[in-house]
């Protein structure tokens, strides 16, 4: 079943919702997931599973396909679910190096503000987290950070923050310009704009723009997003593709509420926008927010959904996101390794780096811009990949 369900994902890029939850699940069939629901023996076997299959990916991760075969080819029950997990990893990775090639793109994360006006409950910038200490960098310091990337053979850098009115359309205007005589390509991801301020930011010079949609299920997103409406953040990636913008978007795997069926139509809607480029990262419960304690979602599930987002959009830039790595040591390699062609260093500085804490447990969070480099550099090198020395637009891929 799971490798009918691959062989026509690598041959049409197309799936429907039932197929994209059977590999979401890792079930066989119908009767098979039926009979999961109701037997918690059954249940137990998965979660060892689950467990297992984080195990191993890790040695897939560092001695490649050679030393997980023998595993996948094991007859029994508690190994056939972890077949099906690896066939969707290992048909993803194949998509990959087909049309996107294994050259991976760097782009140089530069996270100016953690002030954010909204108050998402899964976000430790939402605005009622009162212990966080907040930070603005100056239109300088801002600049000051993409140069050096530029310096550090950047191509690109991506600009986050929270929602934060202080940097005006003018502020980001003459930053955006700034950094462009940089010979680089400006990504921003600040979030819900007006048209017009999108426009100017383009005209300007930037070229991307990341606004995550983080779940297609319009009540689950009215509970999580107090006072923000999904209609709108539909229209803002609308408007960045009419504006011509390289448009990105994606979702959280593990909120509270969401369902297999909700991340199957999340995936579908990435197909259907035609989007550009797609983060997927687990939902990281942050102790000073609503959601602190709910479970959060698992590496394998994230994995699960950039996987089929590959097979859906073959073409499309996908990061390894550091999220990924802070439930797993191996996260980003595991990730490039199914199906993902970027990874964004952060080329932040300071305790910025620290204090930008929408999860916890962020990594790389004492290191500085140059280490993170030689560090990617080199696990890169490490899975035979190459670093690439172009901008990565889409087009070009
Ligand atoms: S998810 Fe984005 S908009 Fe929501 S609180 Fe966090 S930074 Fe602000």
């Amino acid at each position: 079943m799971i490798e009918e369900i691959l062989k026509k994902a690598e041959e049409s890029h197309e799936l429907t919702k039932e197929e994209i939850v059977s590999l979401l699940e890792g079930a066989k069939s119908k009767k098979q997931r039926k009979r999961r629901q109701g037997d918690k023996k059954t249940r137990c076997v998965e979660e060892q599973s689950e467990n297992y299959a984080s195990t191993l990916l890790c040695i897939y991760a560092s001695d490649n396909l050679s030393a997980f075969q023998p595993f996948t080819l094991s007859p029994s029950s508690h190994l056939s679910l972890l077949t099906a997990h690896c066939s969707l990893f290992i048909s993803a990775d194949k998509i990959r190096q087909k049309h996107v090639g294994d050259e991976v793109h760097l782009r140089g994360l530069i996270e100016f503000s953690n002030y954010c006006k909204q108050n998402c409950l899964y976000c430790g910038l939402r605005r009622d987290n009162k212990q966080l200490k907040r930070y603005r960098l100056s239109e300088n310091e801002i600049i000051a950070l993409a140069k050096n990337a530029s310096e550090l053979n950047y191509k690109t850098v991506v600009l986050q923050s929270g929602e934060d009115p202080y940097y005006t359309a003018d502020k980001m205007k003459y930053i955006i310009s700034e950094i462009k005589k940089f010979d680089l390509a400006v990504t921003l991801s600040i979030g819900e704009k007006t048209f017009e301020e999108y426009q100017a930011y383009r005209k300007a010079g930037a070229d991307r723009y990341l606004i995550r949609i983080e779940t297609t299920d319009k009540n689950l997103y009215k509970k999580l997003d107090p006072g923000m409406d999904w209609e709108n953040r539909l229209k803002c990636l609308e408007d960045l593709r009419k504006l011509d913008y390289e448009v990105g978007t994606g979702c959280l795997v593990g909120l509270p509420g969401q369902t297999l069926e909700s991340l199957a139509d999340d995936i579908l809607f990435f197909k259907k926008i035609n989007a550009d480029m797609i983060g997927v990262g687990p939902f990281i419960p942050h102790k000073n927010t609503p959601l602190k304690d709910t479970q959060g979602g698992t590496f394998e599930m994230a994995l699960k959904v950039m996987a089929i987002t590959r097979l859906l959009l073959p073409d499309i830039n996908i990061p390894a996101t550091t999220a990924m790595e802070t439930l797993n040591p191996n996260g980003r390699l595991i990730a490039l390794q199914s199906g993902a062609n970027v990874v964004m260093p952060n080329v932040t500085q300071g305790d910025a780096r620290k204090l930008y804490e929408i999860y916890p447990g962020k990594i790389c969070v004492n290191d500085t811009p140059d280490k993170c480099r030689g560090c990617i550099e080199a696990k890169i090198k490490s899975i035979n990949r190459t670093i690439s020395k172009d901008y990565g637009f889409k087009a070009d891929l």
